[in-house]
């Protein structure tokens, strides 16, 4: 098996970004999970299955893994990318609801283990804690809620969604609540991940903390 870095940490905490720029010094892809709970979230919407219903969304994953193709440069299924639509904030909050149901997640779990076995950076809510245990290095990226409000709405700006801070922050406090506080792997930092605080720290400097951290 490859290197496998799991990166967990909350809405915003900047784990995206990060696991790019240490994936480019490092040279090993990145698997975002978080894409996996968004389409799931996404074809649920679109296809009228209620996000409350446990087995019609176990049952609608089990269809989707067979015509999803999940890499670095995002995600596809059914042979279009979907990766463009699934940075909404509807989408996000679809997500975290159906994230909290067992059946789906277990349903995602084989695939997040086979396609890190070759060697990635892999970033999620439980990547350290369920889905790669044994991964040699692990981190728990935080930030103030209201700093990670602030990159949230920067970010929604910068792909031209409206949006108010206040809303942005909200909605960021309801999600962590519920990423926290689900009985099946919650959002929680594995005991051998190192926790780095990037509240009042730039993006390179996380990365380089990182960097002096693989090295060891
Ligand atoms: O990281 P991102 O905001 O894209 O994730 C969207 C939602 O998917 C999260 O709020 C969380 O509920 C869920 N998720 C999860 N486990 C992961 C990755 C994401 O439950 N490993």
């Amino acid at each position: 098996a490859g290197l496998m870095v799991a990166i967990d940490g909350p809405s915003g905490s900047g784990k995206g970004t990060v696991a790019k720029l240490l994936a480019d010094e490092i040279g090993l892809p990145v698997l975002d999970t978080g894409l996996l709970y968004r389409l799931t979230g996404a074809v649920a919407l679109e296809r009228g299955v209620e996000l409350d219903n446990e087995a019609a969304l176990a049952e609608m994953v089990g269809d989707m893994l067979i015509g999803l193709s999940w890499s670095s440069d995002g995600i596809g299924y059914d042979g279009a990318d979907w990766t463009p639509r699934l940075r909404t904030e509807a989408v996000g909050a679809a997500a975290s609801t159906v994230a909290a149901k067992p059946l789906v997640r277990e349903r995602l779990l084989s695939l997040q283990q086979q396609l890190a076995q070759a060697g990635c950076i892999m970033d999620g809510r439980d990547i350290g804690t369920v889905v790669l245990p044994d991964a040699p290095a692990k981190f728990f990226l935080t930030a103030s809620v209201r700093e990670r409000a602030r990159r949230r709405w920067s970010q929604l700006k910068q792909m031209g969604h409206r949006g108010d801070l206040d809303e942005v922050l909200l909605d960021l406090k309801k999600r962590d609540q519920r990423d926290r506080e689900r009985q099946h792997a919650p959002l929680a930092q594995a005991s051998d991940a190192i926790s780095i605080d990037s509240t009042t720290l730039r993006v390179d400097e996380v990365v380089d903390r990182m960097l002096g951290i693989l090295e060891r």
